[in-house]
């Protein structure tokens, strides 16, 4: 099933049949067994996938996942997130993702080193043509993706790798960067106040929500409350987040940072003008929606919000500022990134910075007409820019009947 919900596209805009059918499902799955005899551990065999989503606007771009929750279900979903994601922010790739049936955690570095190896020799097919470019998901590196670029000696076959191996300098905290620059638009558009003084409450201090807060209070914005899977903090006068970091990188995670000690249903529920869930999948619920106290939500995390809990928020007049918009500043950086190998260019950080605003504010205000034009969310809104966009290309590429 899809991830998005065309009725409600097609409410608002012309859905040819065939391109239904195409953007329904995936365009190729690949199911393999990744086998390695490895010291002490005798045979380990995984089940690993790839999926191309859809290819109309480009290859296939997502990142690889090595988890023990890995199923070629959410393989295809992550996907397909991958597709709308790169047409709604109007870079030139399609939706893929590929992952590994693994507990990365239990792979010594050698071990690991060989899995990448093995990974790369049973999809040779797929990486050195280019059609599915990787880069680091939940389990992989950008170390890892340095090996992916030993094996294949194309620099523009993988994206995520460390600066020193054709990296980007601004990868890291690109999708950080994004959020930031969303929520900052976002709080003028819909809350029609500028991010100075604004208090924020962020779940997850990882790669997004670290970066996320730390962009959000050069901007000048007061983030107020913390949380992780360690335990979360709250101060009313504003979290210092170098000291924050700093505590975090030393001990492992935000418990015992100088403050209130605060609990995730807390920072839910917190009275403050924006919460910016940048932890995990599920966390507003319609058991803790109508607890929420903000102004605003914007999605930093894939998929925070359940339809039920995005229900109550609607009904509650609380805007929502949806993923595949808020958190696309990574895949707007992977695009750079591989233009830059493609060209042989380097890029500075203020290049790939001013590429994800340019990218992000532009599909943002695209987003804003349709809100308005056809009052809807801003959810909705994003999924009618993406297959309105994906529309043309499948036209473009004549793979539904012309003038339909
Ligand atoms: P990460 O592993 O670096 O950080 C995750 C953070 O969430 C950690 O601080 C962790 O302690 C916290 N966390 C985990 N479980 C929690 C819980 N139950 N309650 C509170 N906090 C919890 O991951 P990340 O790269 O920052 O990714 C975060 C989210 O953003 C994920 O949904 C990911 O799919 C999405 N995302 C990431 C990127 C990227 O470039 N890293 C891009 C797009 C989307």
């Amino acid at each position: 099933m899809s991830t998005l919900d065309f009725e409600k596209v097609k409410a608002h805009i012309d859905v040819p049949e065939e391109a239904e059918r195409l953007l329904s499902r995936s365009e190729r799955e690949i199911h393999f067994s990744l086998n390695l005899l490895l010291h002490p551990d005798g045979l380990v065999e995984a089940d690993a996938y790839v999926v191309y989503h859809n290819t109309a606007r480009g290859p296939a771009k997502g990142g690889l996942r090595i988890w023990p929750t890995v199923t070629l279900e959410h393989t295809r979903d992550l996907a397909e997130l991958m597709t709308w994601k790169t047409a709604l922010v109007g870079i030139p790739f399609g939706g893929g993702k590929s992952g590994i049936r693994l507990d990365p955690r239990k792979f010594p570095p050698a071990n690991k080193i060989s899995l990448i190896k093995e990974y790369v020799h049973m999809i040779s097919g797929e990486i050195l043509s280019g059609g599915y470019v990787p880069a680091p998901d939940l389990g992989s590196t950008p170390s890892d993706m340095a090996v992916i670029y030993g094996e294949t000696h194309k620099l523009e076959s993988v994206t995520g790798k460390p600066p020193r191996v054709g990296g980007l300098p601004g990868r890291e905290e690109a999708t950080g960067y994004g959020v930031a620059h969303i929520t900052a638009l976002s709080c003028e558009a819909l809350l029609k106040q500028s991010l100075t003084g604004r208090r924020i409450a962020v779940q997850g201090f990882g790669n997004v929500g670290g970066w996320t807060c730390r962009f959000l209070q050069k901007r000048g914005a007061s983030i107020v409350a913390v949380t992780d899977i360690t335990g979360g903090v709250h101060r009313d006068s504003g979290l210092p987040i170098d000291e924050l970091t700093e505590h975090v990188e030393r001990t492992g995670g935000i418990r015992g940072f100088q403050g209130d000690a605060i609990t995730n249903e807390d920072l839910l529920a917190m009275d403050v003008d924006i919460l910016i869930p940048a932890a995990v999948e599920n966390v507003i619920d319609e058991h803790n929606a109508e607890a929420v106290s903000a102004k605003l939500v914007v999605e930093a995390a894939n998929g925070p919000t359940t339809s039920a809990g995005e229900a109550i928020l609607n009904r509650r007049g609380i805007p929502l500022v949806p993923d595949i918009l808020a958190n696309s500043g990574g895949v707007v950086a992977s695009y750079v990134e591989w233009r830059q190998a493609k060209s042989g260019a380097m890029t500075r950080k203020e290049e790939t910075y001013e590429t994800i605003a340019d990218q992000l504010g532009a599909a943002f205000h695209r987003v804003r007409a349709v809100c308005r034009s056809c009052r809807i969310t801003d959810r909705e809104a994003a999924w009618v820019c993406a297959v309105g966009e994906l529309i043309e290309a499948l036209r473009d590429r004549a793979w539904i009947p012309p003038g339909t």
